[in-house]
């Protein structure tokens, strides 16, 4: 049963989402930044969905003129370098809304340093510039407003943890910094993921969510001036349970909604990287190519889905995989430099792309 005035409309996303599966992958080519070209990238103007990376090789001996190595992707979308903050919401809005039917959301940023994942979750300051999470908390809160003309009454709880080298930190956090408590994450016996002594804060409008994402922000932030630019070395996840209830229709509805800015994808030399830095590299390798596997197996259908051996994929669970619908953006800097690592990023997507995870279906009792 579904209680969305716009009833069709979103049945018929439903069925193209169960008949692809329920892994979507945008990609998304920011704007260069102070000039230079990017020629590497080609962009169709015709077909949304194709990106083609070139190399040019230096001729070899013998042989004259350049040759181009060209590699082809494609993704459910590719967002050039002009698209808006507006734009890429729009595509996502729908499942997004999903969420108040009962779906486990969960949207990534994934690609290297600098490749605009943050902004595109985040975004900035302006109307015209806000990201997917302010975007999303703005349309969940319209949307379920809406839906209490028809009975539906909802309740929120948000929480905004980062993930650091395998430990966790609350986000919300107001108290002082020497009491702050250590972090455990547990499963409880009907399978919900719950972490120990996080701020679950209930809200009821959308100020209070942005208030929240606010102080979050500025929590990163805090530790970034100690530890030079953390926030690229760690994963932030926010997350708003949603529970539903239409007394008059005698039905419930419980969901997860997951948005997450994942810690740059970059390959570090381990030779370059030292103490600190080295402890850091393995925790950020060892929890993204933890997720490509999680997904992986969830696609296969495996019996075991390696969901343990990263915090991020053990704090997700309940949002990966079986009922759940998920988004992952590649996002991709267009600097010639950046080349060997926009590679990367879309061939890990490219494998993400290509997995079928089950067929969704809502938490409804
Ligand atoms: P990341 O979080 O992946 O390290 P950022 O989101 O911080 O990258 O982006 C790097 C820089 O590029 C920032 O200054 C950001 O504002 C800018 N930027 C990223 N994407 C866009 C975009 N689509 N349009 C305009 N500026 C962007
Ligand atoms: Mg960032």
């Amino acid at each position: 049963e579904c209680h969305a005035g716009e009833m069709e409309r979103r049945q018929l996303h439903n069925t193209i989402q169960e008949l692809k599966g329920n892994i979507r992958v945008f990609c998304r080519v920011r704007p260069l930044v102070g000039g230079g070209s990017s020629d590497h990238i080609q962009l169709s103007p015709t077909d949304n969905k194709a990106l083609v990376l070139a190399k040019s090789e230096e001729s070899h001996v013998g042989r004259t003129g350049d040759t181009q190595k060209t590699y082809n992707f494609s993704f459910d979308r590719v967002f050039g370098p002009s698209a808006s903050q507006q734009e890429v919401f729009e595509e996502i809005s729908l499942l997004v809304q999903s969420a108040l039917d009962g779906y486990n959301v969960c949207c990534f940023a994934y690609g290297q340093t600098g490749s605009g994942k943050t902004f595109t979750m985040e975004g900035g300051d302006s109307h015209q510039t806000m990201g997917v999470i302010p975007r999303t908390v703005q349309q969940v809160f319209l949307a379920a407003q809406k839906l209490t003309d028809q009975g539906w009454k909802f309740s929120f709880t948000a929480s905004f943890v980062e993930i650091y080298n395998e430990s966790l930190r609350d986000l919300l956090y107001t108290g002082k910094a020497s009491k702050r408590p250590e972090h455990e994450i547990r499963k409880s016996t009907n399978n919900e993921i719950t972490v120990t002594n996080l701020t679950y804060q209930k809200v009821t409008t959308e100020d209070q969510v942005q208030n929240l994402i606010a102080i979050a922000n500025q929590n990163r932030s805090t530790a970034q001036t100690n530890l030079n630019d953390r926030s690229s070395r760690s994963h932030s996840v926010f997350q708003l349970d949603i529970e539903g209830e239409n007394v008059g229709r005698d039905v419930r509805c419980k969901s997860t909604l997951c948005l997450v800015d994942l810690a740059g994808s970059e390959r570090v030399l381990k030779s370059q990287a030292q103490g600190e830095r080295f402890k850091e590299m393995t925790a950020i390798n060892c929890s993204l190519s933890n997720l490509g596997l999680v997904i992986t197996a969830l696609a296969n259908k495996e019996s075991y889905i390696p969901y343990r051996n990263s915090k991020l994929t053990y704090l997700l669970q309940s949002c990966l995989g079986g009922n759940s619908k998920t988004l992952m953006f590649v996002n991709v800097a267009p600097e010639p430099d950046s080349f060997g690592e926009s590679l990367n990023s879309l061939r890990f997507a490219s494998k993400v792309n290509d997995c079928v995870i089950g067929t969704a279906s809502a938490n409804k009792k």
